[in-house]
């Protein structure tokens, strides 16, 4: 007897292609059986109509910060990323850890959390770590010894490699980031959020395919949406293509919207960015306090990001159309990039998976159903290198997603950023129901994944 079955649905097959009329045993958390008349389960799930797909994997968000003071202890990123059916999520992003990743890392293996998690240890977060608070100059020798020897640390310690937030710290040199990359006690990823965008995309975009080609580390470029979809998308995607050509190990992710979201305190919005962009102080939507739903103007932008710098704010300075172009490209993962500050921030934190899924693959069709569940399962579980997860297969792990293909779509709006999108019927994780129709129903089964 089976723990779990779930039969009548139709079981998405990435190596085919296609969907199958299969049913599916799971017994102590992995996938045993797959076909038809399988044995019984303790538990049965009927999927008629319904579509089951590995859960998905978000390559790019940023993790819980777990310490805030008034909300101590409570999920709130990871809740939203299980409701959207991510059973798995990599955060330390963007050279940035929102706890100091051995905090969470323990915080987790000790409480459980709703979704498993992989981290990234930042390079920002080093650069704090050994004392550089000028986000303008460049370490020296001796910050950067330590900060190799920290990253070392924090690599035992499960991370399963180092980000980049080139854009955040404008003094960063590629002497520091060899410096900083030199002999890594493990095989490590890379990824970058790079150092500008708009006209500056192309530039930016050589200087991360560089670091991968001179330390031989595969590169995941950060959303390149928010890079490139300013009029810059092809020859950005033209860029990348001849490195890989080239053999170059990289690739990139991407989230389904138009607009971005950082803090307002950050290097992105320092002067000349919205010539850059060819927009204007009013493309800047403040999200917090007796601000939200502000648009600023001179005045307001200015103050705020002098008195508030820490205020997530969404600047819609992309193009709908290259961002599509950038989902299609075959190379190409879709990441959340989500993260919230006590329940505020960017739509894309709950709706980026069920709005590529509804919104850009089902209803508007620019993308297949199947490249587009590849690209959030078994894409980036092959780039993670865990494969034991993203797809259904006797043997892997029972992190699955069950959704309704007539009804998932996002709900999540910059308005109300904290919508439960609608269509996704159940997620499991390691073979437990996690999530079903009603909402979340156990919030402790995710864990640490180490690299
Ligand atoms: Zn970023």
């Amino acid at each position: 007897m089976h723990d779990l079955v779930i039969r009548n649905g139709k079981v998405v097959n990435l190596r085919k292609n296609t969907l199958e009329d299969i049913d599916i045993g799971i017994k102590k958390g992995k996938i045993v059986d797959l076909g038809k008349n399988i044995s019984s389960g303790v538990k049965e799930i009927d999927a008629k109509g319904k579509i089951v797909s590995p859960g998905f994997i978000d390559i790019h968000m940023h993790e819980e910060k777990l310490y805030n003071t008034e909300y101590k202890n409570e999920y709130d990123i990871s809740n939203k990323m299980l409701e959207m059916g991510v059973t798995t999520c990599v955060g330390g992003n963007c050279g940035n850890n929102r706890e100091d990743l051995k905090v969470f890392v323990d915080h987790i293996s000790e409480n459980g959390s709703p979704v498993n998690y992989m981290m990234f240890i930042g390079h920002n977060f080093l650069r704090n770590k050994v004392g550089i608070t000028d986000r303008y100059r460049e370490a020296n020798e001796e910050e950067i010894r330590q900060m190799n020897y920290l990253m070392n640390s924090y690599l035992e310690y499960g991370a399963i490699g180092v980000s980049f937030g080139l854009e955040y710290s404008p003094g960063v040199s590629s002497r520091e980031i060899y410096g900083l990359l030199n002999n890594p006690n493990k095989d490590i990823l890379l990824s970058a959020h790079y150092r500008t965008d708009g006209y500056g995309s192309y530039d930016a975009i050589r200087e991360m395919i560089d670091i991968s080609r001179h330390t031989g580390f595969p590169m995941e470029i950060s959303h390149l949406g928010s890079c490139s979809a300013m009029g810059h998308m092809e020859k950005g995607l033209r860029i990348i293509e001849d490195a890989i050509r080239d053999g170059v190990d990289v690739s990139a992710d991407i989230y389904p919207y138009d607009a971005f979201s950082t803090y307002i305190g950050s290097a992105v919005f320092d002067e000349g960015c919205f010539d850059r962009w060819d927009k204007s102080y009013d493309s800047i939507l403040l999200t917090e306090g007796l601000y939200r739903g502000v648009r600023c103007n001179r005045d307001v932008f200015e103050r705020i990001r002098r008195e508030k710098p820490e205020m997530l704010v969404v600047a819609f300075v992309m193009n709908e159309e290259e961002v599509i172009e950038g989902m299609k490209s075959p190379f190409i993962y879709i990441g959340s990039d989500g993260v919230f500050n006590r329940g505020q921030g960017h739509p894309r934190g709950a709706g980026t998976f069920p709005r590529v899924l509804g919104k850009y693959s089902i209803r508007e069709k620019k993308l297949l159903l199947i490249d587009a569940l590849k690209k959030m399962t078994l894409g980036p579980a092959k780039r993670l290198g865990i494969s034991q997860k993203g797809e259904i297969a006797v043997g892997k792990d029972g992190d699955l997603v069950i959704f309704d293909p007539e009804n998932i779509i996002d709900n999540a709006s910059f308005e109300d950023p904290n919508l439960s999108p609608s269509g996704i019927e159940y997620v499991i994780i390691d073979g437990k129901v996690a999530k079903d129709g009603n909402g979340i129903v156990n919030d402790r089964l995710g864990r640490i994944i180490r690299g």
